[in-house]
């Protein structure tokens, strides 16, 4: 900003002003010199003309003189001597400038020398002469100059006959002739001793009463001339002194007398010659005018014409500028200074602009910012109203509404959802307490305890209560609340907002519902139980009652699930709930646990009134016929029952206890009811024994594979063999498969031991083809668990490669379980083990799956009856279904292999039927490798049937 403002120190003001001033000054400079210049002029002219005046006067004067004196000739006649002087003594004090005055007497030659005689008796050496002191010269007339006043400085004109002077006597002459004053022309004069010239003025005197009229008389009548004698230079010196006008310095005073202004008619000169001047500085030849043109005035005095020149000289410069000079100084000075001072003005009022500039734009800014605060302060009230408006508009739309009270915990005001949606009665609000308006929905330790809050000032949250609406129904509300302080912290009351919560209430409820019962026979679910146990032990604690928990499981549920369907199994479920529920008391709990297993908790028994009789009851009505889509059906149970306090047992732990109780009734053939005792915690011990066992057991080599043979009932030949997982433990010796099986599907260490059978039994069923017991099948089983690894087509494939056994020996069992869920993708994998050569068997045919429909769509080879189904055989039901199962594998092409054949009579049952192959106990169980080898090499048959029962 400073840049262009500094650069300036000159204003434009400030020039204009010196400028004007200059003009100004210059103006009257020129003006007060051109007053000066004719001040001077004038002056000039006045000086000039005085002096002219003086020199005429003068001469006015000695015409005058002559005149005068030759009047007293003319009246008294010729005057003696000593009269001339006395008369001319006074005149010639008075006028200095007269040389000498004359009386010239015409003499003739006698006269001249008669008289020269005379006159030499009185002035002895007295000598007439002509002009040059020469003597008289013979002539018809002498004009002697007799009478001479003074005689002092004029002696050499004594005597002198100045007809001998040509000038003179032609003066004279004229003079004569005239009868006029005449004068002679610039001569030296007799007297005159130095340079100087003068010139001679005469009058003639005639004899008295001579006629004067012609020239001849006036010549006849002439008797001389008075005449004054006047030195030229001497005669303008002395009028000009006697005037005081001699000495002015500025002045050249020139008198010439003659026709023209010729040097040689110079007569006198005063003041220094203009000729040598030096050319005048340039500054002050321009600064002067040039006024040096001179005064001349000419007249004519005495017959002659005189010219007066006057020439100024070279003035002082200073003084007669003085006016001017200091004018132009002044207006200089003046013009500068008014500059300086406007300079400064317009510097103070350029810095003023330039302050007022930086406040104008500080105000700017400070403006710009007020109106943004202003614009900010409106943003923000209109924020306000619009978050205001919001409030209100969600307070309208939602069930929320917002109270007030006042320090007495009165409500002042409450906006209307609480009593539009809460459906509530102002009147009974506003002005009163809380308390006051529902006494008895406060008087509790709810209500006391949220006074005492309020009484403390202190903010509350989530109150919730539940009214009776105008509508008659129950309302909830939520609320919450902090303390209202004015701005000197004085306590104000209470404001807070409040909801309609019975909808939340209610889904809430429904929810709680929902999370603790079971969906589908709405009794409450595992995690109520818990809460119930918990109430349930606790009163068995403070009472002292006994408890118990009792573990229901249906027995063979499964087998109605999957052959009757879901609908029919979920039926059967919420017909046992409700069965269980109605054989106990309201007090007690029924809940589901999962799948078939239910739990229920007793409690609040007389002592004698829980005996067996209580699980008899309800083990009855579970029995119960049930009807299923037309036809009855009976489920048995099995119970395990844990006594809470019998054996000091944690409450955490009773359904534990139970359910290793309900494991020994199940294998104590189910439909039964057993009590926990310690002694049975062993085997849920041993579980976990195994388990960390099996993680070790594929590392230590304790597995060996025992291989069972399957015989051709056609030909009573060992066709093939299954080969089946034993442990070898060290301590626990040899674990059967389902002890460990389960547990290690449940780990996922069934893949590992999966990959090691396949691998064992495909190494074994080679090395016996190869040893020429013929293209033996080995049938391997293959867990669930291990169909669902995504590498398991390749790592079959691959075993097969590397063991060279040849893919159509090997048979893959598996269990209906598989087809269970993803129908598409099963069939996909079957798909892609049936191309690598393989067979494919369904193990335990008949416990799973109930619809046969998908054995259609499946690659499938085999089907192995289920063992349950072979030991039945006899009884005629169970015979129906293997004659039924038989049949509809071979209408599909299958081969039908019947699993766990003991006796003869199911051996010729199943021949009967058509049965393809037999497996179990009645030829031969699962043998280790080495028993097996000996049994192919002994070549063992079955042997047909000899006595066949017609
Ligand atoms: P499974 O596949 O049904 O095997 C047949 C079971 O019936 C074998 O029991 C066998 O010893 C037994 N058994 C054979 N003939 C008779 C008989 O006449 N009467 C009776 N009561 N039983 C007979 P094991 O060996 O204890 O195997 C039990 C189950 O363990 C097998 O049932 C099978 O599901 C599973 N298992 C065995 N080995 C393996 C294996 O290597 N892998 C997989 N995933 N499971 C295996
Ligand atoms: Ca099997
Ligand atoms: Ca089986």
């Amino acid at each position: 900003m400073p840049s262009s403002r500094t650069t300036s120190r000159v204003s434009l003001a400030a020039i204009l002003t010196l400028l004007t001033g200059l003009a100004v000054t210059a103006l009257l400079f020129v003006a007060v010199s051109a007053l000066e210049y004719s001040k001077m002029e004038l002056s000039f002219q006045q000086r000039g003309h005085m002096r002219a005046a003086a020199i005429r006067r003068g001469m006015d004067d000695t015409l005058e003189l002559v005149t005068i004196l030759n009047g007293v000739f003319k009246s008294v006649g010729v005057v003696s001597r000593e009269q001339f002087a006395s008369f001319t003594q006074p005149l010639l004090e008075r006028y200095p400038f007269v040389q000498a005055f004359n009386f010239h007497r015409v003499l003739d030659d006698d006269g001249a020398r008669a008289y020269q005689a005379a006159m030499a008796q009185r002035y002895p050496g007295y000598q007439l002469h002509d002009a040059g002191n020469l003597p008289l010269t013979p002539r018809a007339q002498h004009v002697i100059v007799d009478y001479l006043e003074p005689m002092e400085g004029n002696e050499a004109a004594f005597g002198l006959d100045v007809a001998s002077i040509a000038p003179m006597a032609r003066a004279i002459a004229e003079a004569v002739d005239s009868g006029q004053p005449r004068t002679t022309p610039l001569m030296r004069l007799a007297q005159e001793r130095a340079q100087q010239q003068g010139f001679v003025m005469m009058i003639p005197v005639y004899r008295a009463g001579a006629e004067l009229g012609t020239v001849a008389q006036r010549r006849a009548a002439w008797l001389g001339n008075t005449s004054a004698v006047i030195r030229s230079t001497d005669l303008i010196q002395k009028i000009l002194l006697a005037a005081d006008l001699l000495d002015d310095p500025e002045l050249l005073v020139q008198v010439y007398i003659g026709d023209d202004l010729r040097p040689a008619n110079l007569v006198y000169t005063r003041g220094r010659a203009s000729d040598e001047a030096p050319a005048p500085h340039w500054l002050q030849r321009w600064l002067a005018f040039d006024y040096r043109a001179p005064y001349v005035r000419t007249f004519s005095a005495a017959g002659k014409s005189w010219h007066v020149q006057v020439t100024p000289l070279e003035r002082p410069f200073l003084p007669h500028h003085l006016g001017s000079l200091s004018t132009l100084l002044g207006g200089l000075l003046f013009s500068l200074l008014t500059a300086a001072f406007v300079n400064s003005l317009a510097r103070r009022s350029v810095r003023v602009q330039r302050l007022v500039d930086e406040r104008t734009h500080a105000l700017k800014l400070s403006n710009d910012k007020l109106a943004d605060d202003v614009a900010a302060r409106k943003r923000t009230e209109e924020a306000l109203q619009e978050s205001e408006h919001r409030f209100r508009r969600l307070l309208a739309l939602s069930s929320d509404w917002y109270w007030e009270q006042d320090e007495q915990f009165r409500f002042t005001n409450i906006t209307g959802g609480f009593f539009d949606k809460g459906k509530q009665d102002p009147q009974a609000f506003l002005g009163k307490t809380r308390w006051e308006a529902q006494p008895d929905k406060w008087d509790n330790r709810q209500g006391r305890e949220h006074q005492a809050t309020l009484e403390a000032h202190l903010p509350f949250s989530n109150l919730e209560y539940a009214l009776l609406g105008v509508d008659g129904q129950t309302h909830w509300f939520i609320t919450s609340g902090e303390p209202v302080y004015d701005r000197r912290g004085k306590f104000r009351g209470y404001r807070g907002t409040g909801t309609e919560i019975t909808e939340r209430k209610l889904a809430e409820q429904r929810i709680q519902h929902i999370a603790h019962h079971d969906v589908l026979t709405g009794l409450p679910n595992r995690v109520l139980l818990q809460d119930r146990l918990a109430q349930a032990v606790a009163f068995a604690n403070r009472s002292g009652k006994p408890l118990w928990v009792m573990l229901i499981d249906l027995d063979r549920f499964k087998f109605v699930n999957d052959s009757m369907g879901h609908k029919a199994g979920d039926q059967l479920l919420q017909t046992v709930a409700q069965r269980l529920q109605d054989s106990v008391r309201e007090s007690d709990t029924v809940a589901r646990l999962s799948g078939d297993e239910f739990v229920a908790i007793l409690t609040e028994y007389p002592e004698e009134a829980l005996s067996h009789d209580v699980a008899q009851r309800i083990m009855r009505a579970v029995t119960r016929p049930v009807m299923l889509e037309g036809k009855e059906f009976f489920v048995t149970c099995s119970i395990g029952v844990a006594v809470y306090g019998a054996d000091g047992t944690s409450a955490q732990r009773l359904i534990e206890h139970a359910d290793i109780a309900m494991y020994r009734a199940k294998k104590l053939g189910r439909n039964n009811t057993q009590f926990y005792e310690p002694t049975m915690n062993e085997e849920a011990r041993e579980r976990l024994r195994i388990e960390s066992a099996l993680r070790s057991a594929l590392e230590r080599q304790e597995f060996v594979l025992h291989y069972q043979p399957q015989v051709d009932l056609q030909s009573g030949r060992v066709v093939g063999m299954e080969a089946l997982l034993r442990w070898q433990h060290p301590e626990l010796g040899m674990v059967a498969p389902h002890r460990f099986i389960g547990l290690a599907e449940e780990t996922g260490l069934i893949v590992e031991i999966g990959a090691w059978v396949l691998r064992e039994a495909c190494t074994q069923a080679r090395a016996w083809i190869d040893a020429g017991h013929g293209a033996l099948r080995i049938a391997v089983n293959l867990s669930p668990r291990q169909f669902s690894e995504p590498q398991l087509v390749s790592s079959i494939a691959e075993v097969l490669r590397q063991t060279g056994l040849p893919p159509a020996c090997l048979d893959i069992e598996l269990t209906e379980g598989l087809f269970m869920h993803d129908v598409t993708q099963a069939v996909e994998l079957l798909h892609k083990l049936k191309s690598l050569g393989l067979a494919l068997s369904i193990d335990d045919f008949g416990t799973g799956y109930s619809s046969f429909s998908y054995l259609r769509h499946f690659p499938i080879d085999v089907l192995k009856i289920d063992r349950s189904f072979v030991s039945d055989i006899g009884d005629g039901d169970e015979a129906a279904i293997v004659v039924s199962i038989i049949a509809l594998a071979h209408n599909l092409k299958l081969r039908v292999i019947a699993e766990g054949v003991e006796t003869a009579s199911q051996l010729d049952c199943l021949r009967r039927n058509g049965c393809d192959e037999i497996q179990g106990y009645y030829f031969s169980p699962a043998l280790p490798a080495a028993d097996f080898e000996q049994l192919l090499r002994q070549g063992r048959t079955l042997q047909a049937p000899l006595a066949h029962p017609a």
